[in-house]
């Protein structure tokens, strides 16, 4: 049977799979889990064969075996890493963009769509106080939003210290895993920088390692990193400082707010971001706290003409998309883009920002009422109070092996998924609430198997 033909199969399977992504919408996810590869090939076997196996049948493995080995990032008691909770309206979305084979790398094929996606863009970068000339892209992950910028900003750097042989990124010791990533992939420095007792950076701190550095050698900072949220306990750097002291040295200022600059929509925590305006690039993840599916980061520039220079690829047959339109693929590291950033607007669009608000602060509050129940949990104690909706915590009298051993019953028996993490080299626990379902029941919950 030809593979591109709208047949009565076709139709009957397009009726099982909506029906299936209703229920999925609609039902109480399941926890569920992971098994290893030999019990999932014990069931399954080999799926990919010379005659197929029918979409029916292909179906059935999915939604029978292969998705129930696969932890819903969406439970209301998955509070692990960073998990996810989209909006309905943003994963029925989701739908369309896949159904519809949209183009989102340049103007001429997308401009409808990338003209949706820019006015989610512009929601992002006015709640951060960016001036109108800021723009950017919805690429795969703020790991490649972190790279992409810090990319841009060194090719500004070049220009400005064209003399310059050896670079370094500044950031904070606390400061996300991908600023080290980028910083290898560059063949850069990474210039590490003690936060204070406050575990922030300010720009006393972050001015005078600077001055150190490059008073004492070749090695020449050209971005300056600050983390808008940081993705184990939520502490926000002193922006307003480090911003100061990054400009008055002509560096780029970044601000990596992959899971908190969501909360710039949140009136109760709109200052904690004060500075975040000087950002000369930021990025913030919808798929993290702002509702949206996988896999989305915003990544916007003040200066976009800088991104555009340095990430506009050049082709023989790519000439022709080059003209003053606003070509998605030039503001980062990618050419061939699905339009990411869809699901995330038309939910934006359809509730409005309103309700955005709304959910972020339950998420907020959610968390206030956790840290409360935590400080009066006789085992427990509370690392630190959450700055945005991570709230951090001990069992007195446990080893790193006891919390272990405790995560995984939680999840064999199906209550929550909280993989330990550790602060200081001890270990700990942490709830990470982006998710409006998530109920003070849910938190009580799990605290009482503790
Ligand atoms: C999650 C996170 C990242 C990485 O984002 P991905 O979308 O997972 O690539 C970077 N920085 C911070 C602060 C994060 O929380």
């Amino acid at each position: 049977m030809p593979i591109h033909n709208f047949t009565p199969e076709v139709e009957a399977l397009a009726q099982e799979i909506l029906a299936y992504s209703l229920h999925r919408l609609k039902d109480d996810p399941p926890l569920d889990g992971p098994r290893t590869a030999e019990d999932l090939f014990n069931e399954v076997g080999n799926t990919i064969t010379a005659k197929g196996l029918g979409g029916h049948e292909a179906l059935e493995v999915f939604t029978n075996v292969l998705a129930k080995a696969c932890i819903s990032t969406d439970h209301p008691r998955n509070l692990a890493f960073i998990p996810s909770a989209p909006t309905e309206y943003s994963n029925l979305f989701d739908l369309v963009v896949g159904a519809s084979s949209l183009y989102g790398g340049s103007w001429q094929e997308g401009a409808g769509a990338v003209f949706a996606e820019n006015q989610a863009l512009r929601w992002i970068a006015d709640l951060a106080g960016l001036p109108q000339s800021a723009g950017g892209v919805f690429v795969q992950g703020g790991t490649n939003g972190n790279l992409s910028a810090l990319v841009a900003a060194r090719a500004d750097a070049r220009k400005k210290f064209p003399n310059t042989s050896r670079w370094a990124i500044a950031c904070s010791a606390e400061a996300h895993s991908s600023i080290a990533s980028a910083a290898h992939i560059m063949d850069v420095e990474l210039l590490k920088i003690e936060p204070g007792a406050d575990r922030k950076i300010h720009g006393d701190e972050v001015g005078a390692a600077i001055d150190k550095l490059h008073a004492t050698s070749e090695v020449r900072v050209f971005a300056v990193v600050a983390t808008g949220g940081t993705t184990n306990l939520g502490i926000i750097d002193d922006l307003e400082t480090v911003g100061a002291a990054t400009h008055a040295r002509d560096i780029w200022f970044h601000v990596d707010g992959a899971y908190g600059l969501a909360a710039l929509c949140a009136p109760s925590v709109r200052a904690k971001f004060n500075g975040v305006e000087k950002a000369d690039s930021l990025i913030v993840d919808p798929h993290k706290w702002l509702f949206a599916p996988f896999d989305a980061c915003a990544l916007i520039y003040r200066n976009p003409e800088i991104a555009k220079e340095t990430h506009t690829q050049h082709a023989s047959y790519l000439e022709t998309l080059h003209d003053d339109s606003w070509s998605p693929s030039d503001y980062a590291i990618h050419l061939t883009r699905r339009v990411r950033g869809l699901p995330f607007w038309f939910s934006l669009a359809a509730h409005g920002t309103d309700a955005y608000t709304e959910a972020m602060e339950e998420t907020l509050n959610v968390a206030h009422s956790a840290a409360d129940l935590v400080r009066a949990h006789p085992n427990l104690e509370l690392v630190m109070e959450p700055e945005l909706s991570i709230v951090a915590f001990k069992r007195k009298g446990w080893k790193a092996a006891d919390y272990q051993k405790w995560s995984n019953k939680l999840l064999a028996d199906q209550i929550g998924f909280i993989p330990p993490s550790s602060d200081k080299g001890e270990a700990i626990l942490r709830f990470a609430i982006v998710n409006p379902w998530t109920k003070v029941s849910d938190i009580s919950m799990i605290l009482d198997t503790l």
